[in-house]
Protein backbone atom coordinates (compact mmCIF):
# COMPACT_ATOMS: atom_id res chain seq x y z
CA UNK A 1 0.00 0.00 0.00
CA UNK A 2 1.18 3.71 -0.56
CA UNK A 3 -0.58 6.61 -0.06
CA UNK A 4 0.06 9.73 -2.19
CA UNK A 5 -1.30 13.37 -1.92
CA UNK A 6 -2.14 15.73 -4.19
CA UNK A 7 -5.11 18.29 -4.62
CA UNK A 8 -8.79 17.99 -5.47
CA UNK A 9 -10.48 19.68 -8.54
CA UNK A 10 -13.65 16.84 -8.28
CA UNK A 11 -14.89 15.56 -4.92
CA UNK A 12 -15.99 11.80 -4.72
CA UNK A 13 -14.94 8.56 -4.37
CA UNK A 14 -13.56 5.95 -6.62
CA UNK A 15 -12.25 1.98 -6.57
CA UNK A 16 -10.43 0.99 -9.74
CA UNK A 17 -7.31 -0.27 -12.15
CA UNK A 18 -5.29 2.56 -13.38
CA UNK A 19 -5.00 3.20 -16.69
CA UNK A 20 -2.29 5.54 -17.97
CA UNK A 21 -2.22 7.73 -21.15
CA UNK A 22 0.82 8.40 -22.75
CA UNK A 23 0.56 11.76 -24.49
CA UNK A 24 4.21 12.83 -24.39
CA UNK A 25 6.19 12.51 -27.62
CA UNK A 26 9.15 10.13 -27.14
CA UNK A 27 12.11 11.17 -29.00
CA UNK A 28 12.39 10.87 -32.41
CA UNK A 29 13.63 6.64 -33.01
CA UNK A 30 16.94 6.19 -34.72
CA UNK A 31 16.28 3.76 -37.63
CA UNK A 32 16.53 0.04 -36.95
CA UNK A 33 17.40 -2.47 -39.43
CA UNK A 34 14.85 -1.99 -42.17
CA UNK A 35 13.33 -5.36 -41.09
CA UNK A 36 12.98 -4.08 -37.50
CA UNK A 37 11.34 -0.58 -39.02
CA UNK A 38 9.22 -2.81 -41.39
CA UNK A 39 7.88 -5.04 -38.30
CA UNK A 40 7.22 -1.46 -36.18
CA UNK A 41 5.61 -0.33 -39.28
CA UNK A 42 3.41 -3.29 -39.53
CA UNK A 43 2.56 -3.01 -35.65
CA UNK A 44 1.28 0.60 -36.28
CA UNK A 45 -0.46 -0.51 -39.18
CA UNK A 46 -2.74 -2.70 -37.55
CA UNK A 47 -3.04 -0.75 -34.37
CA UNK A 48 -4.49 2.02 -36.60
CA UNK A 49 -6.77 -0.06 -38.89
CA UNK A 50 -8.52 -1.20 -35.00
CA UNK A 51 -8.48 1.85 -33.75
CA UNK A 52 -10.52 3.12 -36.95
CA UNK A 53 -12.65 0.11 -36.63
CA UNK A 54 -13.40 1.03 -33.20
CA UNK A 55 -14.04 4.86 -34.02
CA UNK A 56 -16.35 3.94 -36.82
CA UNK A 57 -18.50 1.88 -34.69
CA UNK A 58 -19.22 4.62 -31.77
CA UNK A 59 -19.55 7.18 -34.93
CA UNK A 60 -22.34 4.54 -36.62
CA UNK A 61 -23.85 4.23 -33.08
CA UNK A 62 -24.62 8.17 -31.84
CA UNK A 63 -24.41 10.21 -35.32
CA UNK A 64 -25.45 7.88 -37.93
CA UNK A 65 -24.35 5.83 -40.89
CA UNK A 66 -23.05 8.76 -43.19
CA UNK A 67 -21.48 10.24 -40.62
CA UNK A 68 -19.29 7.25 -39.81
CA UNK A 69 -18.32 6.58 -43.04
CA UNK A 70 -15.05 8.71 -43.18
CA UNK A 71 -13.55 6.31 -40.56
CA UNK A 72 -14.53 3.51 -42.75
CA UNK A 73 -12.51 5.22 -45.95
CA UNK A 74 -9.60 5.89 -43.13
CA UNK A 75 -9.37 1.73 -42.55
CA UNK A 76 -9.40 1.30 -45.94
CA UNK A 77 -6.59 3.59 -46.59
CA UNK A 78 -4.51 2.38 -44.22
CA UNK A 79 -4.61 -0.54 -45.53
CA UNK A 80 -3.77 0.26 -48.54
CA UNK A 81 -1.37 -2.13 -50.46
CA UNK A 82 0.10 1.12 -52.69
CA UNK A 83 0.36 2.87 -49.25
CA UNK A 84 2.50 0.38 -47.47
CA UNK A 85 4.37 -0.56 -50.95
CA UNK A 86 5.83 3.07 -50.79
CA UNK A 87 6.16 2.89 -47.09
CA UNK A 88 7.97 -0.38 -47.44
CA UNK A 89 10.25 0.91 -50.23
CA UNK A 90 11.35 4.00 -48.17
CA UNK A 91 12.38 1.78 -45.35
CA UNK A 92 14.44 -0.58 -47.76
CA UNK A 93 15.89 2.56 -48.75
CA UNK A 94 17.16 3.18 -45.01
CA UNK A 95 14.57 5.52 -43.25
CA UNK A 96 13.17 5.29 -39.84
CA UNK A 97 9.34 3.95 -40.31
CA UNK A 98 8.15 7.32 -38.73
CA UNK A 99 9.36 9.19 -41.79
CA UNK A 100 9.11 6.22 -44.09
CA UNK A 101 4.86 7.04 -43.37
CA UNK A 102 5.96 10.24 -43.38
CA UNK A 103 7.68 10.36 -47.07
CA UNK A 104 4.36 7.68 -48.46
CA UNK A 105 1.60 10.28 -46.99
CA UNK A 106 3.11 13.44 -48.65
CA UNK A 107 3.21 11.23 -52.22
CA UNK A 108 -0.30 9.71 -51.52
CA UNK A 109 -1.57 13.15 -50.71
CA UNK A 110 0.00 14.79 -54.08
CA UNK A 111 -1.06 11.96 -56.27
CA UNK A 112 -4.85 12.84 -54.85
CA UNK A 113 -4.20 16.73 -55.06
CA UNK A 114 -3.63 16.63 -58.89
CA UNK A 115 -6.46 14.89 -60.09
CA UNK A 116 -9.15 15.90 -61.64
CA UNK A 117 -11.49 14.93 -59.71
CA UNK A 118 -12.94 17.00 -57.02
CA UNK A 119 -13.89 14.28 -54.92
CA UNK A 120 -10.46 12.51 -55.20
CA UNK A 121 -8.83 16.18 -54.68
CA UNK A 122 -10.79 15.77 -51.16
CA UNK A 123 -9.05 12.69 -50.38
CA UNK A 124 -5.44 13.88 -50.07
CA UNK A 125 -6.33 15.67 -46.18
CA UNK A 126 -7.85 12.27 -45.20
CA UNK A 127 -4.40 9.86 -46.47
CA UNK A 128 -2.25 12.92 -44.45
CA UNK A 129 -4.56 12.36 -41.80
CA UNK A 130 -4.39 8.60 -41.78
CA UNK A 131 -0.86 8.98 -41.94
CA UNK A 132 -0.28 10.82 -38.74
CA UNK A 133 -2.21 8.72 -36.69
CA UNK A 134 0.33 5.92 -37.52
CA UNK A 135 2.82 8.39 -36.78
CA UNK A 136 1.51 9.17 -33.48
CA UNK A 137 1.29 5.45 -32.74
CA UNK A 138 5.21 4.64 -34.00
CA UNK A 139 5.77 7.49 -31.86
CA UNK A 140 3.87 6.08 -28.39
CA UNK A 141 1.71 9.19 -28.96
CA UNK A 142 -1.59 7.22 -29.40
CA UNK A 143 -5.09 7.86 -27.88
CA UNK A 144 -5.19 4.52 -25.27
CA UNK A 145 -8.37 2.65 -26.55
CA UNK A 146 -10.18 2.51 -22.95
CA UNK A 147 -11.90 -1.01 -22.92
CA UNK A 148 -13.50 -0.99 -19.70
CA UNK A 149 -14.20 1.03 -16.22
CA UNK A 150 -10.85 2.78 -15.25
CA UNK A 151 -9.29 5.81 -13.46
CA UNK A 152 -7.46 7.50 -16.16
CA UNK A 153 -3.93 8.77 -15.30
CA UNK A 154 -1.92 11.50 -17.65
CA UNK A 155 0.37 13.63 -17.34
CA UNK A 156 -2.11 16.40 -18.45
CA UNK A 157 -5.47 16.42 -20.05
CA UNK A 158 -6.56 18.56 -23.19
CA UNK A 159 -9.87 18.58 -24.22
CA UNK A 160 -9.68 16.65 -26.99
CA UNK A 161 -8.34 13.87 -25.27
CA UNK A 162 -11.30 13.61 -23.00
CA UNK A 163 -13.56 14.06 -25.72
CA UNK A 164 -12.47 10.76 -26.99
CA UNK A 165 -13.49 8.73 -23.68
CA UNK A 166 -16.41 6.37 -23.83
CA UNK A 167 -18.30 8.70 -21.05
CA UNK A 168 -19.17 5.39 -18.78
CA UNK A 169 -15.97 3.91 -18.29
CA UNK A 170 -14.64 6.91 -16.57
CA UNK A 171 -14.45 6.34 -13.20
CA UNK A 172 -12.20 9.37 -11.92
CA UNK A 173 -9.38 11.20 -13.23
CA UNK A 174 -5.95 11.34 -11.29
CA UNK A 175 -2.83 13.91 -12.95
CA UNK A 176 0.17 15.00 -12.28
CA UNK A 177 -1.01 19.29 -13.97
CA UNK A 178 -4.14 20.83 -14.08
CA UNK A 179 -6.46 23.16 -11.66
CA UNK A 180 -10.05 23.22 -10.51
CA UNK A 181 -11.00 25.04 -13.46
CA UNK A 182 -8.98 23.16 -16.32
CA UNK A 183 -11.21 21.33 -18.71
CA UNK A 184 -10.36 17.56 -16.93
CA UNK A 185 -11.85 19.10 -13.62
CA UNK A 186 -14.95 20.67 -15.52
CA UNK A 187 -15.68 17.50 -17.41
CA UNK A 188 -15.00 15.48 -13.65
CA UNK A 189 -17.88 17.37 -11.92
CA UNK A 190 -19.98 16.80 -15.16
CA UNK A 191 -19.80 13.26 -15.08
CA UNK A 192 -19.95 13.38 -11.00
CA UNK A 193 -16.44 11.37 -10.65
CA UNK A 194 -13.41 12.57 -8.31
CA UNK A 195 -10.47 14.24 -9.68
CA UNK A 196 -7.11 14.80 -7.96
CA UNK A 197 -4.35 16.46 -9.50
CA UNK A 198 -0.74 16.97 -8.70
CA UNK A 199 -0.18 13.32 -8.33
CA UNK A 200 2.98 12.09 -9.73
CA UNK A 201 2.01 10.19 -12.88
CA UNK A 202 4.14 7.61 -14.85
CA UNK A 203 3.76 4.22 -16.07
CA UNK A 204 4.70 2.27 -13.11
CA UNK A 205 0.98 3.31 -12.27
CA UNK A 206 -0.23 1.70 -15.47
CA UNK A 207 -3.15 -1.63 -14.24
CA UNK A 208 -2.61 -0.86 -10.23
CA UNK A 209 -5.62 -1.09 -7.96
CA UNK A 210 -6.23 2.33 -6.10
CA UNK A 211 -8.89 4.85 -4.40
CA UNK A 212 -9.43 7.76 -5.51
CA UNK A 213 -10.09 10.16 -3.21
CA UNK A 214 -11.55 13.38 -4.55
CA UNK A 215 -12.89 14.74 -1.08
CA UNK A 216 -9.49 14.66 0.32
CA UNK A 217 -7.29 14.86 -2.62
CA UNK A 218 -5.33 11.94 -1.94
CA UNK A 219 -4.57 8.37 -4.01
CA UNK A 220 -3.87 4.88 -2.82
CA UNK A 221 -1.92 2.48 -4.37
CA UNK A 222 -2.52 -1.03 -3.87
CA UNK A 223 -4.67 -0.79 -0.95
CA UNK A 224 -5.34 -3.76 1.66
CA UNK A 225 -8.56 -5.49 2.13
CA UNK A 226 -9.71 -3.07 5.45
CA UNK A 227 -8.99 0.26 2.81
CA UNK A 228 -11.36 -1.31 0.27
CA UNK A 229 -13.62 -2.25 2.04
CA UNK A 230 -13.75 1.19 4.18
CA UNK A 231 -13.83 2.59 0.58
CA UNK A 232 -16.78 0.82 -0.81
CA UNK A 233 -18.64 1.30 2.21
CA UNK A 234 -17.55 5.46 1.27
CA UNK A 235 -19.08 4.77 -2.05
CA UNK A 236 -22.68 2.95 -0.76
CA UNK A 237 -22.92 5.95 1.57
CA UNK A 238 -22.95 8.59 -0.90
CA UNK A 239 -25.08 6.58 -3.52
CA UNK A 240 -27.42 6.69 -0.20
CA UNK A 241 -26.69 10.13 -0.46
CA UNK A 242 -27.96 10.87 -3.94
CA UNK A 243 -31.02 8.60 -3.54
CA UNK A 244 -31.91 10.93 -0.91
CA UNK A 245 -31.46 13.91 -3.34
CA UNK A 246 -33.44 12.25 -5.79
CA UNK A 247 -36.97 13.37 -3.84
CA UNK A 248 -36.02 16.69 -5.06
CA UNK A 249 -35.86 15.67 -8.86
CA UNK A 250 -39.77 16.81 -9.24
CA UNK A 251 -40.04 19.76 -7.12
CA UNK A 252 -39.67 23.74 -8.11
CA UNK A 253 -36.59 25.71 -7.25
CA UNK A 254 -37.63 28.04 -4.79
CA UNK A 255 -36.00 29.38 -1.99
CA UNK A 256 -38.21 29.51 1.83
CA UNK A 257 -40.27 31.84 0.51
CA UNK A 258 -41.31 30.74 -2.67
CA UNK A 259 -38.53 32.69 -4.76
CA UNK A 260 -38.56 30.92 -7.98
CA UNK A 261 -35.20 30.36 -10.19
CA UNK A 262 -34.22 27.37 -12.78
CA UNK A 263 -31.24 24.95 -12.40
CA UNK A 264 -30.15 24.23 -15.77
CA UNK A 265 -27.48 21.44 -16.88
CA UNK A 266 -23.87 22.53 -18.73
CA UNK A 267 -23.64 19.27 -21.56
CA UNK A 268 -20.28 19.43 -24.03
CA UNK A 269 -22.61 16.94 -26.71
CA UNK A 270 -25.25 14.46 -26.96
CA UNK A 271 -23.12 11.81 -24.90
CA UNK A 272 -24.18 13.96 -22.15
CA UNK A 273 -27.62 13.19 -22.49
CA UNK A 274 -27.59 10.49 -20.12
CA UNK A 275 -26.19 12.72 -17.19
CA UNK A 276 -29.83 14.71 -17.65
CA UNK A 277 -32.28 11.89 -16.65
CA UNK A 278 -33.05 12.13 -13.36
CA UNK A 279 -30.46 15.01 -12.90
CA UNK A 280 -33.34 17.78 -12.00
CA UNK A 281 -32.26 20.00 -14.58
CA UNK A 282 -35.24 22.24 -15.88
CA UNK A 283 -33.06 23.14 -18.95
CA UNK A 284 -29.33 23.45 -20.75
CA UNK A 285 -27.65 26.67 -20.04
CA UNK A 286 -24.79 25.94 -21.96
CA UNK A 287 -23.66 23.58 -24.71
CA UNK A 288 -20.24 23.64 -25.21
CA UNK A 289 -20.37 23.33 -29.11
CA UNK A 290 -16.73 22.91 -29.51
CA UNK A 291 -16.60 19.69 -28.23
CA UNK A 292 -18.39 18.52 -31.63
CA UNK A 293 -15.29 19.96 -32.98
CA UNK A 294 -12.46 18.39 -30.87
CA UNK A 295 -11.18 14.23 -31.27
CA UNK A 296 -11.51 14.77 -34.76
CA UNK A 297 -9.59 15.53 -37.96
CA UNK A 298 -11.81 17.90 -40.37
CA UNK A 299 -14.50 20.14 -39.36
CA UNK A 300 -17.75 18.64 -38.81
CA UNK A 301 -20.34 19.60 -41.92
CA UNK A 302 -23.67 21.67 -41.05
CA UNK A 303 -25.61 18.29 -41.47
CA UNK A 304 -23.34 16.46 -38.89
CA UNK A 305 -23.92 19.26 -36.13
CA UNK A 306 -27.60 20.03 -37.35
CA UNK A 307 -27.91 16.37 -36.12
CA UNK A 308 -26.21 16.93 -33.09
CA UNK A 309 -28.56 19.88 -31.87
CA UNK A 310 -31.64 18.45 -32.73
CA UNK A 311 -30.75 15.21 -31.15
CA UNK A 312 -30.36 17.50 -28.27
CA UNK A 313 -33.02 19.61 -28.74
CA UNK A 314 -35.54 17.08 -29.39
CA UNK A 315 -34.41 15.54 -25.94
CA UNK A 316 -35.15 18.42 -24.30
CA UNK A 317 -38.92 18.13 -24.62
CA UNK A 318 -39.61 22.02 -25.24
CA UNK A 319 -37.40 23.02 -22.41
CA UNK A 320 -34.79 25.65 -23.49
CA UNK A 321 -31.18 24.93 -24.73
CA UNK A 322 -28.51 27.39 -24.79
CA UNK A 323 -26.32 26.33 -27.34
CA UNK A 324 -23.01 28.26 -27.44
CA UNK A 325 -20.69 28.56 -30.82
CA UNK A 326 -17.50 27.66 -31.19
CA UNK A 327 -15.56 28.36 -28.51
CA UNK A 328 -12.09 26.82 -29.78
CA UNK A 329 -8.42 28.37 -29.20
CA UNK A 330 -6.73 29.17 -25.86
CA UNK A 331 -6.98 25.42 -24.41
CA UNK A 332 -9.13 23.64 -26.61
CA UNK A 333 -7.40 22.89 -30.06
CA UNK A 334 -7.62 20.86 -32.83
CA UNK A 335 -4.90 20.61 -35.50
CA UNK A 336 -7.13 21.03 -38.30
CA UNK A 337 -7.85 24.53 -37.40
CA UNK A 338 -4.57 25.30 -38.48
CA UNK A 339 -4.46 28.28 -35.42
CA UNK A 340 -1.22 30.39 -35.78
CA UNK A 341 1.28 30.01 -32.28
CA UNK A 342 0.71 32.44 -30.02
CA UNK A 343 2.56 33.68 -26.91
CA UNK A 344 -0.77 34.41 -25.28
CA UNK A 345 -3.27 31.29 -26.66
CA UNK A 346 -6.04 32.70 -23.61
CA UNK A 347 -5.88 36.62 -25.22
CA UNK A 348 -5.68 35.83 -28.69
CA UNK A 349 -7.83 34.41 -31.84
CA UNK A 350 -10.44 32.13 -29.92
CA UNK A 351 -14.32 31.99 -29.37
CA UNK A 352 -16.01 34.76 -31.91
CA UNK A 353 -12.92 36.38 -32.85
CA UNK A 354 -11.74 33.30 -34.87
CA UNK A 355 -15.14 32.85 -36.27
CA UNK A 356 -15.87 36.45 -37.60
CA UNK A 357 -12.07 36.00 -39.55
CA UNK A 358 -13.65 32.42 -40.64
CA UNK A 359 -17.15 33.72 -41.87
CA UNK A 360 -17.75 30.55 -43.15
CA UNK A 361 -16.80 28.26 -39.75
CA UNK A 362 -19.31 30.98 -38.42
CA UNK A 363 -22.28 30.42 -41.20
CA UNK A 364 -22.01 26.41 -40.75
CA UNK A 365 -22.86 26.55 -37.11
CA UNK A 366 -25.29 29.44 -37.25
CA UNK A 367 -27.40 27.73 -40.03
CA UNK A 368 -27.32 24.23 -38.14
CA UNK A 369 -28.21 26.00 -34.92
CA UNK A 370 -31.33 28.07 -36.56
CA UNK A 371 -32.26 24.83 -38.16
CA UNK A 372 -32.25 23.03 -34.77
CA UNK A 373 -34.03 26.07 -33.35
CA UNK A 374 -37.48 24.50 -35.55
CA UNK A 375 -38.10 21.64 -33.37
CA UNK A 376 -38.10 23.15 -29.72
CA UNK A 377 -37.23 26.20 -27.45
CA UNK A 378 -33.60 27.36 -28.39
CA UNK A 379 -31.18 30.11 -27.13
CA UNK A 380 -27.85 30.99 -29.63
CA UNK A 381 -24.73 32.53 -27.27
CA UNK A 382 -22.03 34.17 -28.30
CA UNK A 383 -18.68 33.84 -26.07
CA UNK A 384 -15.79 35.91 -25.37
CA UNK A 385 -17.59 39.26 -26.51
CA UNK A 386 -16.18 42.39 -25.35
CA UNK A 387 -18.53 44.89 -26.99
CA UNK A 388 -21.39 46.28 -28.56
CA UNK A 389 -19.21 46.19 -32.13
CA UNK A 390 -18.81 42.65 -32.16
CA UNK A 391 -22.16 41.90 -30.71
CA UNK A 392 -23.65 43.87 -33.85
CA UNK A 393 -21.66 41.55 -36.37
CA UNK A 394 -22.49 38.41 -35.06
CA UNK A 395 -25.67 39.74 -34.97
CA UNK A 396 -25.62 40.42 -39.03
CA UNK A 397 -24.21 37.34 -39.25
CA UNK A 398 -27.25 35.59 -37.57
CA UNK A 399 -29.51 37.23 -40.10
CA UNK A 400 -27.24 35.96 -43.11
CA UNK A 401 -27.89 32.57 -41.99
CA UNK A 402 -31.87 33.41 -41.47
CA UNK A 403 -31.16 34.58 -45.55
CA UNK A 404 -29.75 31.54 -46.23
CA UNK A 405 -31.51 29.53 -44.69
CA UNK A 406 -35.03 31.42 -46.05
CA UNK A 407 -33.46 30.92 -49.91
CA UNK A 408 -32.68 27.58 -49.24
CA UNK A 409 -36.30 27.20 -48.07
CA UNK A 410 -35.42 25.51 -44.80
CA UNK A 411 -37.26 26.04 -41.70
CA UNK A 412 -36.24 27.33 -38.48
CA UNK A 413 -38.04 28.60 -35.24
CA UNK A 414 -38.30 31.62 -32.90
CA UNK A 415 -35.16 31.80 -30.71
CA UNK A 416 -33.40 33.72 -28.21
CA UNK A 417 -30.09 35.15 -28.92
CA UNK A 418 -28.00 36.40 -26.05
CA UNK A 419 -24.12 36.50 -24.77
CA UNK A 420 -21.73 34.88 -22.60
CA UNK A 421 -20.28 38.02 -20.14
CA UNK A 422 -17.03 36.69 -19.13
CA UNK A 423 -14.91 39.49 -20.09
CA UNK A 424 -14.07 42.69 -18.34
CA UNK A 425 -14.59 45.13 -21.15
CA UNK A 426 -18.63 43.02 -21.54
CA UNK A 427 -18.41 43.90 -17.21
CA UNK A 428 -18.11 47.66 -18.35
CA UNK A 429 -20.09 47.69 -21.56
CA UNK A 430 -22.94 45.41 -19.95
CA UNK A 431 -25.49 47.93 -19.81
CA UNK A 432 -24.99 48.70 -23.64
CA UNK A 433 -25.27 44.71 -24.27
CA UNK A 434 -28.45 44.03 -22.25
CA UNK A 435 -30.01 46.59 -24.77
CA UNK A 436 -29.33 43.78 -27.54
CA UNK A 437 -29.65 40.73 -26.26
CA UNK A 438 -32.38 38.56 -24.85
CA UNK A 439 -30.18 37.04 -21.98
CA UNK A 440 -26.63 37.05 -20.39
CA UNK A 441 -25.00 34.19 -19.66
CA UNK A 442 -21.98 35.07 -17.10
CA UNK A 443 -19.11 33.01 -17.38
CA UNK A 444 -17.28 32.83 -14.59
CA UNK A 445 -14.47 30.55 -15.12
CA UNK A 446 -12.80 33.10 -17.59
CA UNK A 447 -14.25 36.17 -15.88
CA UNK A 448 -12.27 35.42 -12.43
CA UNK A 449 -9.25 34.69 -14.79
CA UNK A 450 -9.32 37.93 -16.88
CA UNK A 451 -10.26 40.00 -13.59
CA UNK A 452 -7.35 38.67 -11.60
CA UNK A 453 -5.33 38.18 -14.15
CA UNK A 454 -4.72 34.90 -13.17
CA UNK A 455 -4.48 31.86 -15.49
CA UNK A 456 -7.29 29.23 -14.48
CA UNK A 457 -5.15 26.38 -15.52
CA UNK A 458 -2.20 27.54 -13.90
CA UNK A 459 -2.04 25.73 -10.17
CA UNK A 460 0.32 27.78 -8.66
CA UNK A 461 -1.44 30.77 -8.70
CA UNK A 462 -4.61 28.95 -7.66
CA UNK A 463 -4.95 31.74 -4.60
CA UNK A 464 -6.05 34.44 -6.88
CA UNK A 465 -8.21 32.61 -8.93
CA UNK A 466 -11.17 32.76 -6.44
CA UNK A 467 -14.46 34.12 -7.21
CA UNK A 468 -14.76 35.53 -3.67
CA UNK A 469 -11.94 38.38 -4.40
CA UNK A 470 -14.39 41.67 -4.34
CA UNK A 471 -13.35 42.98 -7.13
CA UNK A 472 -15.25 39.44 -8.99
CA UNK A 473 -18.17 39.77 -6.56
CA UNK A 474 -18.87 43.53 -7.78
CA UNK A 475 -18.14 42.68 -11.51
CA UNK A 476 -21.05 39.95 -10.72
CA UNK A 477 -23.37 42.37 -8.92
CA UNK A 478 -22.95 44.86 -12.14
CA UNK A 479 -23.36 42.71 -14.27
CA UNK A 480 -26.86 40.94 -13.03
CA UNK A 481 -28.12 44.37 -12.15
CA UNK A 482 -27.23 45.51 -16.06
CA UNK A 483 -29.21 42.77 -17.17
CA UNK A 484 -31.92 43.11 -14.57
CA UNK A 485 -32.65 46.58 -15.30
CA UNK A 486 -33.22 46.11 -19.30
CA UNK A 487 -35.59 42.94 -18.25
CA UNK A 488 -33.68 40.78 -20.16
CA UNK A 489 -32.69 37.23 -18.20
CA UNK A 490 -29.40 37.00 -16.04
CA UNK A 491 -27.75 33.58 -16.03
CA UNK A 492 -24.56 31.88 -14.95
CA UNK A 493 -22.90 29.12 -16.61
CA UNK A 494 -19.44 29.20 -15.36
CA UNK A 495 -18.56 26.90 -12.40
CA UNK A 496 -19.49 29.27 -9.86
CA UNK A 497 -23.06 28.83 -10.09
CA UNK A 498 -22.66 25.56 -7.96
CA UNK A 499 -21.01 27.10 -5.11
CA UNK A 500 -23.50 26.39 -2.30
CA UNK A 501 -21.29 29.87 -0.62
CA UNK A 502 -22.24 32.05 -3.59
CA UNK A 503 -25.89 31.22 -4.20
CA UNK A 504 -27.46 33.21 -1.81
CA UNK A 505 -25.15 36.25 -2.96
CA UNK A 506 -26.73 35.83 -6.47
CA UNK A 507 -30.21 35.11 -5.63
CA UNK A 508 -30.04 38.42 -4.01
CA UNK A 509 -28.65 40.38 -6.88
CA UNK A 510 -31.51 38.76 -9.23
CA UNK A 511 -29.58 35.84 -10.97
CA UNK A 512 -32.60 33.49 -12.45
CA UNK A 513 -31.00 30.87 -13.97
CA UNK A 514 -27.86 28.81 -12.76
CA UNK A 515 -26.60 26.25 -14.88
CA UNK A 516 -24.43 23.51 -13.80
CA UNK A 517 -22.83 19.97 -14.09
CA UNK A 518 -25.97 17.58 -14.22
CA UNK A 519 -25.10 15.77 -10.51
CA UNK A 520 -24.70 19.44 -8.41
CA UNK A 521 -28.28 20.43 -9.78
CA UNK A 522 -30.28 18.41 -6.87
CA UNK A 523 -27.83 19.76 -4.31
CA UNK A 524 -28.45 23.40 -5.15
CA UNK A 525 -31.96 22.66 -5.48
CA UNK A 526 -31.71 21.77 -1.55
CA UNK A 527 -29.41 25.03 -0.82
CA UNK A 528 -31.68 27.49 -2.52
CA UNK A 529 -35.00 26.08 -0.41
CA UNK A 530 -32.76 26.43 3.06
CA UNK A 531 -32.61 30.62 2.40
CA UNK A 532 -35.29 33.35 2.44
CA UNK A 533 -34.26 36.32 0.39
CA UNK A 534 -34.22 38.62 2.75
CA UNK A 535 -31.69 36.13 4.72
CA UNK A 536 -30.25 36.40 1.00
CA UNK A 537 -30.17 40.49 0.84
CA UNK A 538 -28.75 40.37 4.38
CA UNK A 539 -25.51 37.90 3.56
CA UNK A 540 -24.89 39.86 0.07
CA UNK A 541 -25.03 42.97 1.79
CA UNK A 542 -22.06 41.99 4.38
CA UNK A 543 -20.40 40.16 2.02
CA UNK A 544 -19.89 43.22 -0.23
CA UNK A 545 -18.46 45.28 2.58
CA UNK A 546 -15.71 42.94 2.78
CA UNK A 547 -12.04 43.77 1.81
CA UNK A 548 -10.46 41.00 1.00
CA UNK A 549 -11.38 36.84 -0.68
CA UNK A 550 -10.20 35.54 2.93
CA UNK A 551 -13.15 37.83 4.90
CA UNK A 552 -15.34 37.12 2.09
CA UNK A 553 -14.88 33.02 2.12
CA UNK A 554 -14.83 33.03 6.35
CA UNK A 555 -18.47 35.21 6.03
CA UNK A 556 -20.07 32.99 3.61
CA UNK A 557 -18.56 29.51 5.44
CA UNK A 558 -20.16 30.61 8.89
CA UNK A 559 -23.47 31.57 7.16
CA UNK A 560 -23.69 28.23 5.19
CA UNK A 561 -26.30 25.85 5.51
C1 LIG B 1 -16.83 30.18 -18.47
O1 LIG B 1 -15.84 30.77 -18.91
O2 LIG B 1 -17.30 30.39 -17.33
C2 LIG B 1 -17.51 29.15 -19.27
C3 LIG B 1 -18.64 28.62 -18.86
O3 LIG B 1 -16.95 28.74 -20.42
P1 LIG B 1 -15.69 27.77 -20.57
O4 LIG B 1 -15.43 27.15 -19.22
O5 LIG B 1 -16.04 26.76 -21.60
O6 LIG B 1 -14.62 28.70 -21.00
MG1 LIG C 1 -15.36 30.75 -21.01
Amino acid sequence: MQQLKGVSISQGLAVGKIVVLTSAAAPEAQAGTPEEELARFQRAQQQAVRDLGALYEKARAELGEAEAEIFSVHQLMAEDEDFADLITAAIAGGAEASEAVRQAGEQCAAMFSSMDDAYMRERAADVQDVAARIRRILRGEAETTLTGPCLIAAEELTPSQTVQFPRAFVQGFLTARGAANSHTGILARTLGVPAVSQLPVDAQLQGRTAILNGDEGTLILDPDEDQLRAAEAGIRARQAQREALQQLAKLPSVTKDGHAIRLYANLAGTDDLPLLQQSGAEGVGLLRSEFLYLGRSSYPTEDELFASYRQLVQAMDGREIIIRTLDIGADKKADYFDLPPEDNPALGLRAIRLCLTRPALLQTQLCAILRASAFGNVGVMFPMVTGPAELAQLKAALRDAEDTLCARGERFGRYQTGVMIETPAAVFMSRELAREVDFFSIGTNDLIGYTMCADRGNDTISNLYQVYYPAVLRSLKNIIESGVKAGIMVGMCGEAAADPLLEPLLISWGLEEFSMSAPSILRARKTISQWTKAECDELAEKALACNTAAEVKALLESAAR
